[in-house]
């Protein structure tokens, strides 16, 4: 088969590694000139099953109130005059229950440990070096009351299948020396030894290039303008570069998904929620932290990677504007100067902004379309870089006609959660 992936993301690379392994003719479109230049270019790089609570939760809204006034609330709502930011949002608060909470979380992590044993399979089978760090990842608290109701929360994780312990400040910083400037800041934290870190750019930019050997066709610095459909089928792609014809089409837009689904009835509730990251070189001298993690009172995501340290933040739902200042940074980094000072070149800051496409219920949508021949793999929200390679093995199983690993609760079209 002939097939086109719309994306050279995270969705769109991976997907493109498991079609072509299969032994389709694929070819992968994306605006940029480089694979992974929106939101798989920078982010925070943890794989972390143990951290996929789903963000909809009965806490979220008050949380969301909050940031209208103030501006350090871990989600922030900016309401635009967007009909689609406001039929997103009344679909997260159907979402904001103990009970939907729960079932996406379960969903969630059942995703995400499934799509960390995919990679594992991908980096076994060609070698692939980013940066990866394995052995763990550490969510801390500074307050004393947050670590106990984070480890009596973390039991639901446990119990779908985790294993999570929580540490005191002195077995913490034992373990991660990098964070011993903190120690009189830290209350405790939780450790998962099976979560893991990598920069999410290099690995696509790589697998492509793999891809690529393997005969895919990327048509970068290539804008889709819509998909061309004809009699209840789709015959070619118009974009910037002409027609691009296929026999079956891949949605991996990420954000811009929705948008281009609107026009063939499909109303795909993918929704852009901002993120800022800064990425700081280490020298010699420096004594970053040997393993990622979230300082949770903050939420401060951090990870080192290589020659570099990379710190994230923030959760903004205010459309799709990517651009920044220097001084939206300045709270971000002076939390993590405060608590790891030594960790890299605080002086060096390189900023980004970007957007994840985000779901009401966290999960991503991977299905086959009311389009006999178009195929979904988006809206991967806050664990795109967690849930990529299974995310891709799942949509090839389905083209295939095999059964998946794992069920698709949440991430179908029909499913009466996103509705
Ligand atoms: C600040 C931040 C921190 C994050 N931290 C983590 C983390 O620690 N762990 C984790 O698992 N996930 C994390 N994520 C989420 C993860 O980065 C995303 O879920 C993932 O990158 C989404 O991948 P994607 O391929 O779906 O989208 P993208 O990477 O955005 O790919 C979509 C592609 O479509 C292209 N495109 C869009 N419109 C068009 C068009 N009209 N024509 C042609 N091409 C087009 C874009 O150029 C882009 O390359 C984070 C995200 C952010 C923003």
């Amino acid at each position: 088969m002939r097939i086109v992936i719309l994306g050279a993301g995270l969705a769109g690379v991976t997907s493109a590694w498991e079609l072509v392994r299969d032994g389709h003719e694929v070819t992968v479109i994306d605006r940029e000139i480089e694979v992974a230049n929106f939101s798989s270019y920078a982010n925070a790089g943890l794989i972390a099953p143990g951290h996929a609570f789903a963000w909809a939760s009965p806490d979220a809204p008050k949380i969301m109130l909050k940031s209208f006034w103030n501006n350090d609330q871990a989600i922030r709502f900016r309401p635009k005059f967007d009909i689609h930011q406001w039929q997103w949002i009344i679909k997260f608060l159907g979402q904001c229950n103990n009970t939907r909470s729960r079932i996406n979380t379960e969903h969630k992590v059942r995703l995400c440990s499934y799509s960390q044993r995919c990679l594992n399979e991908v980096v076994s089978a060609t070698n692939l070096s980013y940066e990866r760090t394995t052995g763990g990842l550490i969510y801390f608290y500074l307050s004393k009351k947050s670590f106990e109701a984070a480890a009596r929360k973390s039991k639901l994780l446990v119990e779908f299948g985790l294993h999570i312990e929580a540490l005191d400040t002195h077995s913490l910083t034992e373990l991660d020396p990098g964070l011993k400037s903190a120690r009189n800041e830290i209350a405790g934290g939780l450790y998962v030894a099976s979560d893991e870190s990598g920069d999410s750019r290099i690995f696509t930019q790589e697998l492509a290039k793999i891809c690529q050997s393997d005969g895919v066709h990327f048509e970068m610095g290539t804008t889709v303008h819509q998909l061309v459909h004809k009699s209840n089928t789709i015959c070619a792609v118009d974009t910037s570069a002409g027609h691009i014809e296929g026999d079956m089409f891949v949605m991996a837009l990420g954000v811009h998904s929705a948008n281009l689904l609107r026009p063939l009835g499909i109303n795909l509730p993918i929704y852009p929620v901002k993120g800022y990251s800064v990425t700081l070189p280490i020298m010699p001298r420096h004594n970053p932290p040997k393993f990622g993690g979230v300082d949770e009172d903050n939420l401060l995501a951090y990870c080192p990677m290589g020659d570099h340290f990379r710190i994230t933040a923030t959760a903004e739902i205010g459309g799709y504007d990517t651009s920044f200042k220097p001084r939206d940074f300045n709270t971000m980094m002076a939390k993590a100067r405060t608590l790891m000072p030594e960790a890299a070149d605080y002086n060096n800051p390189q900023y980004w902004a970007c957007l994840r496409p985000m779901t009401p219920t966290g999960l991503p949508f991977i299905d086959k379309s009311h389009v006999p021949n178009l195929w979904l793999n988006t809206g991967h929200g806050h664990m795109g870089w967690t849930m990529a390679c299974g995310s891709a093995r799942i949509l090839a199983d389905l083209i295939a006609g095999r059964p998946t690993a794992i069920p698709r609760q949440g991430m179908t079209l029909m499913t009466s959660e996103k509705k």
